[in-house]
Order: C-alpha cells, then structure tokens, then sequence
C-alpha cells in the first residue's frame, strides 16, 4: 500500500518529528503486522530515527553534522547551485528507514521518533513516501 503526503520547511536546516503522520497511514492502512518503509524522494533531504522528547538532540545533531560536513568547503558542485553539503549530509544520513508494524502501530522504542531532515529550505513541498507491506503470519 502506497501513500504520500506532503511536508512544508522553514528553515535551511532543520529536523521535522513526523511520527504522527506515519502512525496515522498506518491506522489508515488497517494493515496489523507487516513492514513500514519511510522513503523522501529528494537529493537534499533525509529520514532518520532519533530521540525527540529532547528538543536540543535536533541541535545537536544538526550542528555534529555541520562539524564534519561543514557548509563551505570549496565543493565543485557549489558552482552550480550552492547546496553540495545538503546533498552529502542527505547521502550520509540516507533516504529511508523501515519499522515493523506490530498489532496495527509502529514499533517505535519509547524515545524513538521519525524525523524529516531539511538540509536546503525552506521548501514548501517535501514529498513523505509510505510503502506498507503486510505480513500475513499463520493463526
Ligand atoms: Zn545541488
């Protein structure tokens, strides 16, 4: 099962909790046991799981990264648009996570959360990719 939904940013750089847009296609999925991929179709963007309750993880996992990818660092591709490191911070970081669907609900550990990395914006559109695949188990 295939869903889409749409993401605004609005800063250069930062991280966006979407757990509860995941849970809620996954209720919409009626699908109890199975496989939930996370997936953005963009070359600056990324998905990680990380703890959110912590609002300055998202600080500091932004400002770690900047520390070994830092934003200028005379990148050939910068002549084209400017934008080299939010595309190694996207490559490095990846482009999608899987959590197993257990009893209708995503199996998130107590602190886990979902998070849209913004590397370029702000952008009025990220595209959230949801690929549910059942599992069907014997009774
Ligand atoms: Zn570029």
């Amino acid at each position: 099962m295939y869903f889409e939904f749409i993401i605004t940013t609005s800063s250069s750089e930062e991280l966006i909790d979407i757990t509860h847009n995941v849970e809620e296609v996954v209720q919409k999925s009626n699908i109890h046991n199975g496989v939930c991929l996370i997936y953005v179709p963009h070359a600056t963007a990324g998905i990680i799981i990380n703890e959110s309750a912590d609002p300055n993880i998202k600080r500091d996992f932004l400002s770690a990264l900047d520390k070994f990818i830092p934003r200028h660092a005379g990148y050939l591709h910068d002549r084209i648009d400017n934008n080299a490191h939010a595309h190694i911070k996207s490559a490095v970081v990846g482009s999608s996570v899987s959590i197993p669907i257990k009893d209708g609900h995503l199996g998130l550990g107590t602190w886990q959360a979902i998070m849209l990395c913004e590397f370029d914006g702000p952008r009025s559109r990220r595209r959230v990719v949801i690929q549910i695949i059942p599992i069907s188990e014997k009774p």
